[in-house]
């Protein structure tokens, strides 16, 4: 989904390369926390995802794209399909929660009818749909960061980058932005955060890559974040434990939703194993018979393992790969927190029983 090969970048006037010899690969819905001190090349990082950068060597490939040859036209595009959150929450202050989220639609033509379904479920996804008429200046930090939230996720996208969304809140406002993106995560969404907060990651145990002056210097499956004593504290000492305590509280609760979750997919994968051996010797395609895939929120929508018709927004948020049948699994999922759609969680798609190879890094038209 999201594939470092060799990345060098070395900006102009520059000494020494902000990035060296990085190589690391993330799969879909994986939650991994980026992590190193600052000016170890977190953002450089987050930068070259978004193609707001190139490397100058390697290779970055995001959702089976070679950025290197995605031609610029394609760049906003290309974008849609990632959201983005950042330590300063960057609304714009004139516009109301609702236009904030509703704004990026608007810009890339969007229909009203799809506007006016997403951007309140996005609003609802973050909990703050009482909120839509205020202004941002009428907001605490913690609800303009839920608002950037929102406005990321309202494109359904595959991929989440958050740049130290929690570098400007204080820790009790961290900790219900932490779970909202574990959640999220949880419900599919691949997230990719850069962070500063050890108490976070060392409570949520979750895939770590750490990196020292532009190199990688680690990369554990359940990391925690390792030695922390060249870290700038932005939580003064005193308040520290009582944030990783919170932190914990919060992490364990979102971690206990998730172990149900496993259990689900368990259950699942076997029950779509009976029907796929049960549909080799019935005519009827498994995605027919497979109910425990179906939409609710959509009457009459795709399977999940079905290539989806394809109405008009359903097609502007498409893959990158046009010609190819629209993939299947997280992307498909409505932003609505898991209580427990197994449908919406690419369970299959992670469990590798789908047909989707969209993964793979193709040519770019
Ligand atoms: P982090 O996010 O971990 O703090 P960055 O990726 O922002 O690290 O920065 C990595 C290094 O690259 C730092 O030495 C920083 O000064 C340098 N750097 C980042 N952006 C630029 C730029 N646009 N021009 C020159 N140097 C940059
Ligand atoms: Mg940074």
């Amino acid at each position: 989904m999201i594939r470092f090969e060799n990345v060098t970048k070395h900006y102009r006037g520059t000494s020494k390369p902000a990035l060296s010899g990085v190589d690391f690969e993330v799969q879909r819905g994986e939650f991994v926390f980026l992590v190193g001190a600052s000016g170890s090349g977190k953002s450089s990082c987050l930068r070259l995802i978004l193609r707001e950068d190139v490397p100058t060597s390697g290779r970055v490939a995001v959702l089976g794209r070679d950025l290197r040859s995605l031609a610029n036209g394609k760049v906003p595009y290309f974008r849609r399909h990632i959201g983005s959150v950042f330590q300063d929450f960057r609304l714009l202050p004139s516009k109301t929660v609702y236009q904030n989220v509703a704004f990026t639609l608007q810009v890339t033509g969007s229909s009203r009818g799809f506007i006016q379904q997403a951007v309140p479920e996005a609003l609802a996804l973050v909990g703050l749909d009482g909120k839509q008429k205020r202004m941002p200046h009428e907001l605490s930090g913690g609800e303009q960061q839920r608002v950037a939230i929102a406005r990321a996720l309202v494109n359904r996208p595959q991929v989440l980058l958050a740049d130290e969304p929690t570098g400007n809140l204080d820790p009790g406002t961290s900790v219900d932005i932490m779970q909202l993106l574990a959640r999220i995560n949880a419900g599919g969404t691949t997230v990719l955060m850069a962070t500063h907060e050890a108490g976070f990651v060392d409570a949520m145990q979750r895939r770590v890559i750490e990196l020292s002056d532009g190199e990688m210097v680690r990369d554990e499956v359940h990391g925690g974040y390792g030695d922390t004593s060249n870290i700038p504290r932005l939580v003064p000492e005193e308040v520290r434990g009582a944030a990783a305590a919170a932190a914990l509280t919060a992490v364990q609760e979102v971690q206990r939703q998730t172990a149900d979750l496993s259990v689900v997919r368990a259950a699942l994968a076997e029950e779509l194993d009976a029907q796929r051996k049960a549909a080799a010797s019935a005519p009827a395609p498994v995605a027919q018979t497979a109910p425990a895939f179906t939409r609710p929120t959509e009457p009459g929508a795709q399977k999940a393992d079905a290539v989806a018709p394809v109405p008009s927004d359903e097609a502007r948020r498409a893959p990158v790969e046009e010609q190819t049948p629209a993939p299947v699994g997280p992307r498909t999922h409505p932003i609505v927190l898991p209580q427990v759609d197994v449908a919406e969680l690419g369970v299959a798609d992670r469990l590798g029983l789908s047909d989707d190879d969209a993964e793979e890094v193709g040519p770019t038209s």
